[in-house]
């Protein structure tokens, strides 16, 4: 059985779902610092409202970091204009020919070579592609690795765009998915995403046995979970103000 409501604490607004569960639990979500809160069915109307105050201050702080990493302003796709691979600063350099799309790096410049008349949105096409051909190519050596390491086995991996989070498991199916965003920050990041996600494939949440599993494979993990959290998600238009 689930219960949704919600409440209002002034300038934040909270959606509440009342289900069976022992504990309350409330969330911010990017990319608009939504507030969800998830409460035992028994939780009185009084409780939920004393209990959402005291935690307003880490809601409005949750927002500022979510803000602080919407920092990335959405792209033109105009030559000059400064993009990310791996982590690096690259150039893009717009070109035109009546050629099959490609994009290649050099050492400082992302040539990006589009047809005539290609549009903003066709060189940010072309440009996602390649990213995910980029993902494609480290990806399957790193879920080999990983397999052994951890014990179990990924049957198919999945990128795609995500606005709110960099990766995701489906434990039944042994799937898990990536964010192409992660194209663009450190390698090291991304094998910390595929190591989480497939460390869910052992353990569906993110219980004690999840972190004991994450601390004995990747002890680095907090780090690079900080690290992550501190990069932008996504040059998506931002709805909250700043
Ligand atoms: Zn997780």
């Amino acid at each position: 059985m689930q219960v949704k409501s919600s409440i209002d604490l002034g300038e934040i607004h909270a959606d509440v779902v009342m289900k069976s569960i022992k504990h309350v639990h409330l969330s911010v979500y990017p990319p608009d610092g939504r507030v969800h809160i998830s409460a035992p069915l028994h939780m009185t109307p009084d409780t939920l409202r004393v209990y959402a105050i005291t935690k307003l201050d880490w809601i409005r702080q949750q927002r500022k970091k979510l803000c602080a990493q919407a920092r990335e302003t959405p792209r033109e796709y105009l030559s000059r204009e400064s993009h990310q691979v791996w982590g690096q600063r690259y150039l893009l350099d717009i070109r035109y020919a009546d050629e099959k799309p490609t994009v290649k790096l050099t050492h400082r410049q992302l040539v990006l070579t589009a047809r005539p008349g290609s549009d903003a949105q066709k060189c940010a096409e072309i440009l996602h592609d390649w990213y995910k051909t980029e993902l494609h190519r480290v990806v399957p050596e790193l879920i080999r690795e990983w397999e052994t390491r951890l014990g179990v086995k990924v049957r198919a991996y999945f990128l795609q765009r995500m606005k709110t989070k960099w990766g995701s498991a489906n434990p039944a199916a042994g799937h898990i998915r990536l964010n192409t965003e992660l194209a663009k920050k450190p390698k090291v990041l991304l094998e910390y995403v595929i190591v989480h996600e497939m460390a869910h494939l052992r353990v569906p949440s993110h219980n004690e046995a999840f972190v004991a599993l994450m601390d004995a494979s990747y002890p680095a993990w907090r780090e690079a979970r900080t690290a992550l959290n501190a990069l932008p998600l996504a040059a998506e238009a931002w709805s909250q103000k700043c």
